[in-house]
């Protein structure tokens, strides 16, 4: 499985209604605790830090928030070409001022209490999948069955991670918190931090006998089949969730997402652009001039077309309601046809006569000595 992100609204803290107030924030908190300057060499918070901005700058801008919740991270990432977040990581879009003005005003309230308890519910990881379609299974919709391996509770212990019939005893070092206090410091500055019981590992717990099938974790890793529906209207690049089919959570957190980015297969004869489909349709130079009855290929199969003489190469007409099904919505859009006159190549001679006389009709000099001499044969004959 490719890397997998975090969902931003839980790397903030924050409710998925969450509002501009509330987003800025727990921003503004977790910048904070996690900024470079106040964590000198720490990688772990580093990344933090690094993953706090990204969130922030998805959902503090109405555009990409919209995507986000619609999409998920496919939504917003440029891997998956849907537009709109640019990547990557840059310190310059960090208001430092901004940040350290809240701090040093508020003092160090906010410091060593948020820590995350490792025995507190935990939402699952969510997972990627990446799915490739056809144009038509984009422009219509359709159901696919992808396999994945994804952890599930385990049906042994359901989830407990303690062997069947025994149970799990209740850490006497810190009672089931998983955090303990300790005291730093002396003199006038002694204070007490909290920290993760080392004799649980923060769990709150200690497993006596493990359950065999999980190794004590409570989850096991399966493989899965999935039918994933694809709506009509899908473009490349876009992506479809599945609330609650990625990894499952711990200590009784809800499960992450499944993330289906979408690939569709380019088609030999259509392109598409939004709900629009383009299409150029070969017509002969005698089609061109004296018009015809074509017949158009469209996803929905062949539709007749009249093109009216004297038609130009180049000239674009539209088959109204022949285009791709909006995603989620009713309408339908157009199909561009744009006709390009094929110039004829390999002439029979008597191809080529024809030509000469259709020439000389339109009162064109003949251009190469085969033209003179049909001239002169036509003169001699006279
Ligand atoms: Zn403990
Ligand atoms: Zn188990």
């Amino acid at each position: 499985m490719p890397e997998q992100k975090r969902d931003y609204y839980e790397v903030l803290g924050v409710s998925k209604g969450a509002s501009e107030d509330e987003l800025k924030k727990a921003y503004r908190k977790l910048a904070k605790k996690y900024h470079p300057d106040m964590n000198p060499g720490d990688k772990e918070a580093e990344a933090k830090f690094k993953e706090v901005n990204e969130a922030y700058e998805i959902l503090s801008d109405k555009e990409k928030r919209a995507k986000y919740d619609q999409f998920g991270h496919a939504g917003v990432d440029p891997n998956f070409g849907a537009g709109g977040f640019g990547g990557g990581f840059d310190m310059g879009d960090i208001d430092l001022g901004d940040i350290f003005g809240s701090f040093f005003g508020g003092g160090f309230g906010g410091f060593g209490g948020q820590q995350q308890r490792a025995n507190a519910p935990q939402r699952g990881e969510s997972l990627r999948a990446n799915l490739t379609i056809t144009f038509e299974e984009a422009a219509f919709g359709c159901e696919k069955e992808i396999e994945l391996t994804r952890t599930e509770p385990c049906d042994d212990c359901h989830g407990s991670g303690c062997q069947p019939g025994t149970t799990a005893e209740t850490c006497p070092d810190c009672r089931g918190s998983g955090v303990v206090r300790i005291q730093r410091g002396g003199g006038g500055f002694a204070f007490s931090t909290s920290a993760p019981c080392s004799r649980c590992r923060g769990t709150g717990k200690i497993i006596h006998s493990p359950c065999k099938s999980c190794g004590g974790t409570g989850n096991v890793r399966k493989k899965k089949r999935l039918t994933i529906t694809i709506p009509a209207g899908i473009d490349d690049g876009q992506a479809v969730s599945l609330r609650g089919q990625g990894n499952a959570g711990k200590n009784g957190g809800p499960a992450g997402d499944l993330i289906v980015g979408v690939r569709v297969k380019p088609h030999p004869q259509f392109q598409r652009d939004g709900t629009t489909v383009l299409y150029e349709q070969p017509i002969s130079f005698y089609q061109a001039a004296m018009g015809a009855d074509l017949e158009i290929p469209t996803i929905d199969g062949k539709v007749k077309y009249t093109l009216p003489a004297g038609t130009q190469t180049g000239t674009t007409f539209r088959l109204r309601g022949k285009g791709i099904p909006e995603l989620r919505g009713r309408g339908r859009g157009d199909q561009y046809v744009t006709v390009k006159v094929q110039v004829p190549t390999a002439l029979t001679a008597e191809q080529k006569e024809a030509l000469h006389a259709f020439g000389a009709a339109m009162g064109e000099a003949p251009a190469e000595s085969g033209v003179k001499s049909f001239f002169d044969k036509r003169k001699r004959k006279k």
